[in-house]
C-alpha cells in the first residue's frame, strides 16, 4: 500500500499517520525525518540541503525530490510506504509520479484529511504550555483542573507565540495557498480521497481505511 497523506496543521494528520503505520506496517516517510537523516549521514543531497537551510533559504525542489527518491528505493519501501509532508507542490507531485513510474509502482490514493477553518483555529489556538514542566493542555479538549495552572507542577500555563490567532491564521493561509493546486492536481487524476477530519479519531481512521481498501 502506497499512500500520500495531506492535511492542514491541526487536522490530526500525525495521529492518523501513526494508526496507518500500525495497520499496514509500512514505513512512515516524513520529509522532516528523512532530511534530518540525510544531513546526519552526510549524503551528497543531505549536504546540499543543509547549505540552503543554513542560509535560511528554501531547499529547492530538485534537492527535496532527490532525497525522497533515495528514501523510496530503500528495501523497506518495497511493499509500500506512507508519505507525509511530501509532495507540497505540483512540481513535486509530478516528480513523485516520475519516480514511482521508474519504480514500476502506482499510487492508489492520496488521503486528504479535511477540517473547516473555524475548527482548525479552535484546535490550534486552544493549546497551552506549562512554564514549569512544559506539559501541554488544551482549553477545550484537555483543560487543566484550575484555569491556567498546571495539574502536574502548579506552574503557569501560557500560549506559545506559534499558537496565537494571528500566527495560526497565517500558517493556515500558507498551507491553503500552497496545497490547493496540489489537491486539484490529484483530484483531476481521480486519486483524491477526502476524509472529514472534524470527527472522532477512530471514525476518521475507519473512513481512511475504507477508502484505501476500495
Ligand atoms: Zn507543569
Amino acid at each position: 500500500m502506497r499512500v500520500v497523506l495531506l492535511g492542514p496543521p491541526g487536522a490530526g494528520k500525525g495521529t492518523q499517520a501513526e494508526k496507518l503505520v500500525k495497520k499496514y506496517n509500512f514505513p512512515h516517510i516524513s520529509t522532516g525525518d528523512i532530511f534530518r537523516a540525510a544531513i546526519k549521514n552526510g549524503t551528497e543531497l543531505g549536504t546540499k540541503a543543509k547549505e540552503y537551510m543554513d542560509k535560511g533559504e528554501l531547499v529547492p525542489d530538485e534537492v527535496v525530490v532527490g532525497i525522497v527518491r533515495e528514501r523510496l528505493v530503500q528495501d523497506d519501501c518495497g511493499e509500500g510506504f506512507l508519505l507525509d509532508g511530501f509532495p507540497r507542490t505540483v512540481a513535486q507531485a509530478e516528480a513523485l509520479d516520475d519516480a514511482l513510474e521508474a519504480m514500476g509502482v502506482n499510487l492508489p490514493g492520496v488521503v486528504n484529511v479535511d477540517v473547516q477553518q473555524d475548527e482548525l483555529l479552535a484546535r490550534l489556538t486552544g493549546r497551552r504550555v506549562c512554564r514549569g514542566c512544559s506539559g501541554t493542555y488544551h482549553i477545550k479538549f484537555n483543560p487543566p483542573t484550575v484555569r491556567n495552572v498546571c495539574d502536574k507542577c502548579g506552574g503557569e500555563l501560557y500560549q506559545r507565540a506559534d499558537d496565537t490567532i494571528e500566527t495560526v491564521k497565517q500558517r493556515l493561509d500558507v498551507y491553503r495557498n500552497q496545497t490547493s493546486p496540489l489537491i486539484a492536481y490529484y483530484d483531476q487524476k481521480g486519486l483524491l480521497l477526502t476524509v472529514d477530519g472534524s470527527r472522532e479519531i477512530e471514525d476518521v481512521f475507519k473512513d481512511i481505511i475504507m477508502l484505501l481498501d476500495k
